[in-house]
């Protein structure tokens, strides 16, 4: 028989390392899922873990540089513990490839983005060759979908609808390294949402490079492209009990249609919220990042969406100093920025990408002149999220209450939450309620305060929800998804595929 001690001992534990985009933050809930499955447990904070696995970005500069630096920090560790493996994976293993193991020889597997479903067989395999497996693939043998997932959260969920990209930005790393877009199958999809919920899940996110082209590619080659597809999936997300927020990143200008529109403000549960990259507001600039709509459609889309939904919050991505922008072009940025009334707006100072079209531009800035813009910008954008959350002082919100979204709380003994249009919300657990507020718990409040970069709540909550969300993360219990999906065959396209469970339904 084997004695407890003995069966803790041949537990194996694991950490992931996560770097980079929403894309990478998920996909590390599935190689968790995956590990668990494989007999591996989470090392609890501080202990020393048997696997450490990096799921990395190759989107910064010195990506590759913190990236080896990370794995010889684990050198001597691995020295002292010789039945240690390191993997890894994401967009940097993609790009690098075995010049990873070249570099950093201590290694034992290096994955793709394209086969994170077979890191527990290259685990095993690198341990009994006692040598480092690289495996990397060209394309998706599989949906990442059918793998299973340990969720990160108990009350809020991402959900891929697709993945890979046909876009060809020329700051972008990702057409190379993650390849063409795939389309998962609607069936899929809403068995995964419903599967969430099931488990408790408020809130979803569906995730996508390109949201807006979601229907190009899970036609046959014979039937046309459904360009009404992503319209359909959300108000199919509509119709899932229990459901009560669905947000989605990360839709593009050039293909973001009315129907969308339409879709988002006549679907209760869909969140007036929406991510809509702008990059830059010169059309000379957008040509040269090879960016298909142009400033106008951009402000038009705005005002439509601003039209159907008053109260939508709408954020963007914006590059500053890109190849050759002159004054004249950053001006251009700060009018779009002043017309569009951003509620917050993700700036970044270009910088090149190794293996982008855009590193081997003529024209790059010097960086003094890269921050003074950007300083300008972020100073213009400040200005325009105060003034824009201000307007809400005095306004009753729904929150949905967050854990670890308030770096000071402790300090001010304050919660946070998400309102439904994403802002984020702290306010003092106290006033007019029962029992104890949870992460995961639902409460309306009214805002008393504005500042930059969130609201504040310092009122008497005014009704407040336990939820089945709650409950769990009191209990410390979070969701997992089992593997759902077939892999890449042909899909049907249109009506959502029946449901195995109950029906409901940086680019
Ligand atoms: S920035 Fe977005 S749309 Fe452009 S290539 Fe990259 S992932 Fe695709």
């Amino acid at each position: 028989m084997i004695d407890e001690a003995s069966s803790r001992a041949d537990v194996r534990t694991y950490e992931v390392r996560t770097y980079g985009c929403q894309m990478n933050v998920h996909d590390s809930e599935r190689l968790s899922g995956l590990l668990e499955d494989a007999g591996f447990t989470r090392a609890a904070p501080g202990d020393s873990p048997d696997l450490v696995v990096f799921n990395t970005c190759a989107v910064r500069e010195n990506a590759d540089n913190k990236l080896y630096g990370n794995l010889s920090h684990l050198r001597p560790v691995k020295d002292e513990h010789p039945d240690m493996q390191i993997a890894v994976g994401g967009c940097l293993a993609q790009k690098d490839r075995d010049t990873v193991v070249k570099k950093a020889p201590w290694v034992d597997v290096v994955f793709g983005t394209h086969n994170i479903g077979n890191l527990p067989a290259l685990l095993e395999r690198a341990r009994h060759n006692r040598r480092a497996e690289v495996e990397i693939l060209e394309s998706l043998d599989a949906f990442p979908s059918t793998l299973p997932a340990r969720r990160e959260s108990a009350y809020a969920g991402w959900v891929s609808i697709s993945v890979g990209c046909n876009n060809t930005c020329t700051f972008c790393i990702v057409p190379a390294l993650r390849g063409k877009e795939v389309d998962r199958r609607p069936g899929d999809i809403l068995s995964e949402v419903q599967a969430l919920v099931d488990e408790g899940v408020l809130e979803v996110t569906l995730l996508g490079q390109n949201v807006n082209s979601y229907g190009r590619s899970f036609a046959d080659p014979d039937q046309p492209r459904d360009r009404g597809a992503f319209a359909s999936l959300l108000r199919a997300c509509g119709d899932i009990d229990g459901l009560e927020r669905v947000r989605f990143t990360s839709p593009h200008p050039a293909e973001f249609t009315d129907d969308v529109i339409e879709a988002m403000a006549q679907t209760p549960n869909v969140c007036p919220q929406l991510h809509m990259p702008l990059q830059s507001g010169s059309d000379r600039v957008l040509r040269a990042m090879r960016r298909s709509y142009r400033k106008d459609r951009f402000l038009g889309i705005i005002e439509r969406v601003r039209a159907a939904m008053p109260h939508a919050a709408i954020t963007t991505d914006i590059i500053v100093g890109f190849p050759g922008e002159t004054e004249e072009d950053f001006q251009q940025t700060l009018d779009v920025v002043e017309k569009a009334r951003f509620t917050s707006a993700f700036t970044f100072q270009y910088s090149k990408r190794p293996g982008t079209p855009a590193a081997e531009m003529d024209g790059q800035l010097p960086k003094a002149v890269v921050q003074e813009r950007y300083e300008r910008l972020i100073a213009l954008q400040e200005r325009i999220t105060l003034e824009e959350n201000r307007k809400l002082v005095g306004s009753e919100v729904e929150l949905l209450v967050a854990a670890g979204e308030g770096r000071k709380n402790s300090a001010t003994a304050r919660m946070s939450g998400r309102a439904r249009d994403g802002r984020l919300v702290h306010f003092r657990p106290e006033g007019n309620i029962d029992t104890a507020v949870r992460p995961g718990d639902v409460i309306t409040i009214v805002v008393s305060e504005a500042a930059p970069h969130h609201l504040v709540a310092d009122t008497p909550i005014l009704t407040h929800r336990r939820t089945g969300a709650g409950d769990r993360f009191e209990q410390g219990r979070l969701p997992r998804t089992p593997p759902i999906g077939v892999g890449l065959g042909l899909p049907k396209i249109g009506a959502p595929e029946p449901l195995p469970t109950q029906m409901g339904c940086n680019a």
